[in-house]
């Protein structure tokens, strides 16, 4: 590792991943103080699900409080049960995996795939004819004895899960198909919209996401029967709200009104986020284009990535260096990149859960960095966070 440093050291710290506030967001969360909206209930709520569910091309929208409550909400809506199996996939950030432990249900874990990283149909396929069984007018899991009830696909780093052929196993062994679509807003899958691909599909409206709310998610759906089950069981389960009547046990996961009032804004700048993104992403890959062992992440010919998070992935032997000693190097520099997740089935949280495949999810996870991907980042940044790269091996 050479000494010097390339960038000066008080030039100011490249982050990850920041939000970007230049629209209406002030003015409308003025509109909430101004007129004394600022809970769960208020014109920007309604606001705010509306354009998310519009901008899906679907009939309904939920919002939640967070994106893992809408997962968490929308497994309920889907009528998964304790002891119930849910294929899900092992790379993703924890958030879908924890939720399928939140109704009692167990995760099963299926690979991803490596050319675009996403979870692998083969995989599903394999673990449905092989390890599975009909009894009883349901699919069993032969090895724990369980109901496999639901996929759950994650679309991870802006791009798509390769679906098609999961709805088609869905629909062959009368599965539920629920998307978490908190990274890839914006994305397209042959022509159509993650969140709105299967029956059931949640977004994150996190800090770090392309539209932020500070905290905040969705469920999207075209069934009215998921959509007021959904709408229900976010707002305890009210079935009187004069006598205060809660037949069930409910959750308060509703969005708050001032943070539906930054979403409504941000949902207005959505294109221009989703532009700037791919076109940082294509300046990266003009950059990196010849440094030996950095190999950037991919676009599926049927695909259109939002390029939320850029990623590299890193051959040790050819680029000298291997993902860890770059970020080490990067942060040294006052730049902020990250792993990806640890893969769910290695997390001690989910140990025992079966598994379909594991080697290329444990192999991406040893050798994929993700790099400073803001909408804001300016192309000098860019370059300096690429030359730091080139210098890492030298
Ligand atoms: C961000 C994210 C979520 C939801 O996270 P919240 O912080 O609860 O909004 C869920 N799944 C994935 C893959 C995510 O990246």
């Amino acid at each position: 590792m050479p000494s010097k440093p390339i960038r000066g050291t008080n030039s100011p710290p490249i982050p990850l991943q920041v939000p970007r506030f230049c629209g209406n967001e002030w003015k409308y969360l003025k509109e909430c103080l101004d007129s004394n909206w600022v809970s769960s209930v208020g014109g920007f709520v309604d606001r705010f699900e509306r354009a998310v569910a519009d901008y899906l091309d679907a009939r309904y929208a939920v919002a939640t409080m967070n994106g893992t409550s809408a997962l968490h909400v929308a497994l309920l809506a889907a009528g998964i049960e304790p002891d119930d199996e849910v294929l899900v996939s092992t790379l993703t950030f924890i958030a879908p995996a924890n939720a399928i432990r939140y109704v009692q249900a167990w995760p099963v874990f299926i690979d991803a795939e490596q050319d675009y990283w996403q979870m692998d149909p083969n995989r599903v396929a394999e673990f449905l004819v092989r390890d599975c069984v009909w009894r009883d007018g349901g699919l069993r899991d032969k090895g724990t004895g369980r109901r496999v009830r639901a996929i759950l696909p994650v679309h991870i780093l802006g791009h798509p899960v390769d679906i098609d052929p999961i709805l088609d196993l869905a629909a062959k062994y009368e599965l539920t198909v629920i998307e978490d679509a908190a990274e890839s807003l914006g994305a397209k899958y042959k022509g159509r919209r993650p969140g709105n691909l299967a029956s059931i599909g949640c977004v994150s409206f996190n800090g770090n996401k392309i539209v932020t709310t500070g905290g905040g998610g969705m469920v999207v759906t075209d069934s009215e029967r998921i959509a007021h089950r959904a709408r229900y069981l976010t707002t305890q389960a009210k079935d009187d709200p004069i006598e205060y009547i809660h037949n069930e046990v409910g959750y308060n996961y509703r969005l708050s009104n001032l943070q539906a009032a930054l979403g409504c804004a941000q949902m207005e700048r959505l294109e221009e986020h989703i532009t700037a993104k791919r076109q940082l992403s294509a300046a990266y890959t003009e950059a990196l284009r010849d440094v030996p062992g950095i190999m950037p992440v991919r676009e599926a010919p049927w695909a259109f990535s939002t390029f939320w998070s850029y990623a590299i992935r890193i051959d040790p032997l050819e680029y000298g260096m291997d993902s860890r000693g770059l970020l080490q190097w990067l942060d040294f520099h006052g730049v902020q990149a990250r792993p990806l997740w640890q893969p769910a089935h290695l997390s001690p949280a989910h140990a025992g859960a079966p598994v379909s495949g594991e080697a290329v999810s444990a192999r991406l996870y040893r050798e994929v960095v993700n790099l400073p991907s803001s909408v804001g980042l300016q192309e000098a940044e860019l370059h300096q966070v690429v030359d730091l790269i080139k210098a890492g091996r030298q």
